[in-house]
């Protein structure tokens, strides 16, 4: 039914194909048979394979079996379910939180919960495909500002000042590119228009700020964030997502939030997962500080090379191609050195902007980092990086 789309993809260099991994997750990985670094996972702290996770995730499931059956409105709300909310609000210091099955879920869910028809949604240009969704289901009027261009998002808020509601949102912690938003003046600009703002901190929660509490801690904002959202699928190793914000935020989300309404719940062990997961956060507070050790040392690794990495300011390192089929190879010419580093192709980004995304982890060894280092600097001496960044 689909062949000619098929071909099409194909022709322009976007068909998928998924590489297949046959190890936990760890620093280094087993792609058909072969070990090779792993720099493009987003287990940024290690902790997806750590065995506090496991033990909790074993032990809840002796306790409450597999799957829960429901939503959590009807039968599938357990005790963990709620011990792991409590959890996330301790670590958040916020008065509650809400889980969600997983950052897509809370996105596609949120926006239209919170903004609907006759209402604005102020939206980053490069937003997390999940908000853009989000947008679309909303209803709302999608207004899509220039990145990180406070002028712009400005003069959408003066233009539209009658709107009943206006939800500012955008990502802290830009996925593809790695940079972080302005979130001082996006607080000015939503406190001058009374706007909402939100945050999608997946690439921020367990990365950004002293405790690891995301961009809004890594600015000294906390209080200031009307809707945080983090995910627990990436630094924190398990699975599924969470909004933090005031009571009656949370009362509200899950009154009307329908992927949260319409959706059976996480199963219990990944609960007792996550919430393994923070402890260790807590307790292993070295990751953090390993993780930005090697980034600092990819970064010196990849500035010897010549390889530009802007606009990158966090483990995220953009390493631009520009067309689809040329990112292609220099990942698979990557993977055949030893290094898996998949190419980021549209509609991910802009048209004209493939990159290997590549990405360090606080488990990656010096040895492991010098290795991903030599294999950039043969792909670079092959001109795969020369390319500049589409306007
Ligand atoms: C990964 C990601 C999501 C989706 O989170 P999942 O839990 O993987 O569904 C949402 N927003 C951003 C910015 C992301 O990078």
């Amino acid at each position: 039914m689909f062949e000619r789309e098929l071909d099409i993809l194909q022709e322009q260099h976007l068909i998928r194909t998924q590489v297949r991994i046959g190890s936990a997750q760890g620093p280094r990985i087993t792609v058909d048979g072969k070990q090779v670094v792993l720099l493009c996972s987003n287990n940024y702290l290690g902790i997806a394979e750590h065995p506090a996770l496991k033990h909790a995730a074993c032990d809840a499931m002796e306790r409450y079996g597999f799957g829960t059956g429901a939503s959590r409105l009807v039968s599938g709300n357990t005790e963990l379910h709620e011990a792991l909310e409590r959890r996330i609000a301790s670590f958040k210091g916020t008065e509650s939180a809400i889980v969600f099955n997983s950052g897509y879920t809370a996105n596609t869910g949120v926006i239209p919960a919170v903004a609907g028809d006759g209402d604005l949604v102020l939206s980053d240009r490069l937003n997390h495909a999940s908000i853009i969704d989000g947008c679309r289901l909303s209803r709302a009027r999608t207004e899509v500002y220039r990145h990180r261009d406070m002028d712009h998002l400005e003069s959408l808020l003066r233009s539209n000042r009658t709107a009943p509601r206006k939800l500012i949102v955008t990502d802290g912690v830009f996925s593809m590119d790695g940079d972080i938003a302005p979130l001082p003046d996006l607080v000015l600009l939503a406190e001058r228009y009374d706007a909402v703002l939100m945050v999608d901190d997946a690439h921020a929660t367990g990365v950004l700020g002293k405790q690891g509490r995301g961009t809004a801690e890594h600015f000294g904002l906390e209080d200031r964030v009307h809707i945080q959202m983090g995910t627990l699928g990436k630094a924190l190793g398990s699975f599924g997502a969470y909004i933090t914000g005031a009571p009656d935020v949370v009362r509200y989300l899950l009154n009307t939030c329908r992927s949260y309404l319409f959706s059976t719940s996480l199963p219990p062990a990944v609960c007792a997962a996550s919430i393994a997961a923070f402890d260790v956060l807590e307790a292993e507070p070295w990751r953090r500080e390993r993780l930005w050790d090697n980034r600092s040392r990819l970064a010196h690794g990849l500035a010897s090379l010549g390889i530009n990495i802007a606009p990158s300011a966090t483990p995220i390192f953009p390493l631009l191609v520009g067309s689809s089929d040329r990112a292609l190879h220099a990942s698979q010419k990557a993977l055949a050195q030893g290094m898996f580093a998949i190419a980021i192709r549209p509609p991910t980004i802009p048209d004209g902007s493939a990159r290997l995304r590549v990405t360090v982890l606080a488990t990656h060894t010096e040895e492991d980092i010098a290795q991903a280092v030599r294999i950039l600097g043969i792909l670079k001496e092959e001109g795969y990086f020369s390319h500049g960044r589409p306007e």
